[in-house]
């Protein structure tokens, strides 16, 4: 992981080992990886002996209990947020109990604007950085609340990458019925598990009806 210092940064007053923090935005098509990412990087935080805080969206959480699990078989327990949450106050509270060295955040795309600004004082007001995971984009092709904020004013970005059946880059999504049907309209958030689909963009306005075009007007 690389947090150097920026070398315009002003000299201090730094605390011990904990140079300027940064807010990471990690985004991807669905079924990427990030989860796999994201619990292989907290576990490179706690090899070290540091502190990882991990938090995940309460909107999938079944029964309650936060846990972010990833295709391969690993999971790690985490605390969950809603849109409610002051994440900036849930993650000073517990520096008061250990020292938190890393905020991990999966399913960043269900995070409200504000609350991508609490993550952002994390970064520059605790020092502790903060890495993002989510979706870009919904099955509609619209920038989900949460990645949008995070694109606008994360630090860094960086594209998770997974391929189409075709070989080219996916980037978007495309939401099926049990039947495998494709969906073009719906909420954004899904509670229902439904089967989604990575494609490159060529594919999925094939996929969505959008090519070939129709109509005179467009
Ligand atoms: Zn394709």
């Amino acid at each position: 992981m690389d947090h150097k210092v920026n070398s315009l940064a002003p000299p201090g007053p730094l605390r011990h080992n904990q140079p300027m923090a940064k807010l990471y935005f990690s985004y991807a098509a669905m079924n990427a990886g990030k989860s796999t990412l994201l619990l292989q990087a907290a576990y490179n935080y706690r090899e070290r002996g540091m502190n990882a805080l991990l938090f995940t969206s309460a909107l999938y959480a079944s029964d309650g209990v936060g846990q972010i699990s990833s295709r391969i078989g690993i999971a790690e327990p985490a605390q969950l947020y809603s849109e409610t949450d002051d994440l900036y106050l849930a993650v000073h509270d517990a520096t008061e109990s250990a020292k938190v060295d890393c905020v991990f955040v999966d399913e960043a795309q269900f995070l409200s604007p504000e609350q991508v600004w609490q993550l952002a004082r994390v970064a520059d007001r605790l020092r502790i950085p903060v890495m993002c995971f989510g979706l870009r984009t919904d099955f509609q092709g619209k920038l989900f609340p949460g990645s949008s904020e995070l694109l606008a004013i994360a630090d860094i970005l960086r594209e998770i990458r997974t391929i189409c059946s075709c070989g080219r880059k996916a980037t978007m999504v495309v939401r099926q019925d049990p039947s495998g049907r494709v969906l073009t309209a719906g909420d954004q958030v899904a509670i229902e598990k439904s089967v989604y689909l990575s494609l490159c963009r060529m594919h999925w306005e094939e996929a969505v009806g959008r090519w070939p075009v129709k109509g005179p007007s467009s």
